[in-house]
């Protein structure tokens, strides 16, 4: 069902002006793949740009430290003859870009989620590769020479996506490839204090409001929390530093599945959920139109109220868990 890199390297080849874009509420990985692959495609020869429809979030610019990527306004105007989507599972997650693609699918879509169907002409989706920087770390390795730059905005997604190396998704060549790029200049630390020694005072009063929301069930194998956009707004914070709350929920003991939603202030609500070993939280997610991996998945829901929210998905989940520990 899915294309070969040899195809993609081909197309690469025969483009000359590439669009490069990435999904909506970027993680390390995406950010990473976007800037990565048109450094690739720069020194390879080529024209080319890279789009994040979010606009400007203190997160992109601090990692995105040359500028590389740009908003949908920025690239209008923008002429291309090929268009790439990096780490998006399907259309919908590229947002407002998907007007740069004037009603046509990519050429390429290059994604490691279980849930991608593939929604372009050539499409290389594998969840075996743990970070989408990997897959652009090949096509990489291919066609030009890293210098330390591109290796560190590859090091970025490769560990972001493995929680800095700590997941069940990290195997000998998350190791393999990151040495690599070790061995080109890329520095860990810089990647590790611009991600995760970040957080804002007013992060840290968030977290402490979302803490009074948090309730284990299923046993203690599920913890649910929240936060409502007036909390997000009442601790000086956008949604754009909710980012790590499920992280801290996720790390309790005994807890097998963890959902966070987050209301945003204009009505709808994003729901992360995060799994340890056994339930595939993708399959939750894909019930209410989002998507993922096993472990890490998500869905934005609107029309619906973040109580109704909570109650449905809290219920799918204590099903999934149900099913996968039968007493
Ligand atoms: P997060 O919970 O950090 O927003 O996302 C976790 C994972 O779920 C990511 O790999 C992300 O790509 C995926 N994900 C999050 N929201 C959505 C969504 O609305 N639709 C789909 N298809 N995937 C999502
Ligand atoms: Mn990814």
């Amino acid at each position: 069902m899915f294309d070969t890199l040899d195809q993609v390297i081909d197309r690469i080849r025969e483009g000359q002006r590439f669009l490069v874009i990435g999904h909506v509420r970027p993680d390390g990985d995406d950010i990473s793949s976007v800037a990565s692959l048109v450094m690739i495609l720069r020194k390879a020869g080529k024209t080319a740009e890279g789009c994040i429809a979010d606009g400007a979030s203190p997160f992109l610019e601090r990692l995105d430290r040359n500028g590389i990527i740009k908003d949908v306004d920025a690239l209008r105007d923008y002429a291309y003859d090929t268009a790439i989507t990096v780490d998006a599972s399907e259309l919908a997650r590229i947002g407002e870009a998907a007007k740069l693609l004037e009603g046509r699918g990519p050429d390429i879509t290059l994604d490691h989620h279980k849930s991608n169907l593939g929604f372009g002409k050539i499409n290389v989706c594998d969840p075996a590769y743990a970070a989408t920087a990997m897959i652009v770390y090949e096509i990489g390795e291919r066609l030009v020479d890293f210098d330390l730059d591109l290796a560190e905005m590859l090091l970025l997604g490769i560990a972001t996506d493995t929680g800095f190396f700590r997941y069940a998704s990290v195997d000998e060549r998350v190791f393999s490839y990151a040495a690599h790029l070790v061995r080109e200049g890329a520095n860990i630390g810089r990647i590790t204090e611009a991600v995760l020694e970040h957080r804002t005072l007013n992060e840290i009063h968030l977290t402490t409001a979302m803490l009074d929301t948090l309730k284990l069930s299923a046993n203690g194998r599920l913890a649910a929390a929240y936060v409502t956009a007036e909390m997000i707004e009442g601790a000086g914070c956008t949604d754009d530093d909710t980012s790590g709350l499920i992280g801290e929920i996720r790390s309790i003991a005994g807890v097998e599945v963890a959902i966070m939603f987050i209301e945003s202030s204009e009505g709808s609500v994003h729901v992360s959920l995060r799994s340890k070993q056994a339930v595939d939280v993708s399959e939750i997610a894909l019930q209410f139109n989002g998507g993922g991996h096993a472990r890490a998945a998500g869905c934005s829901c609107t029309n619906v109220t973040l109580e109704e929210l909570i109650k449905t998905v809290t219920a799918a989940a204590e099903g999934a868990i149900a099913s996968a520990f039968p007493s």
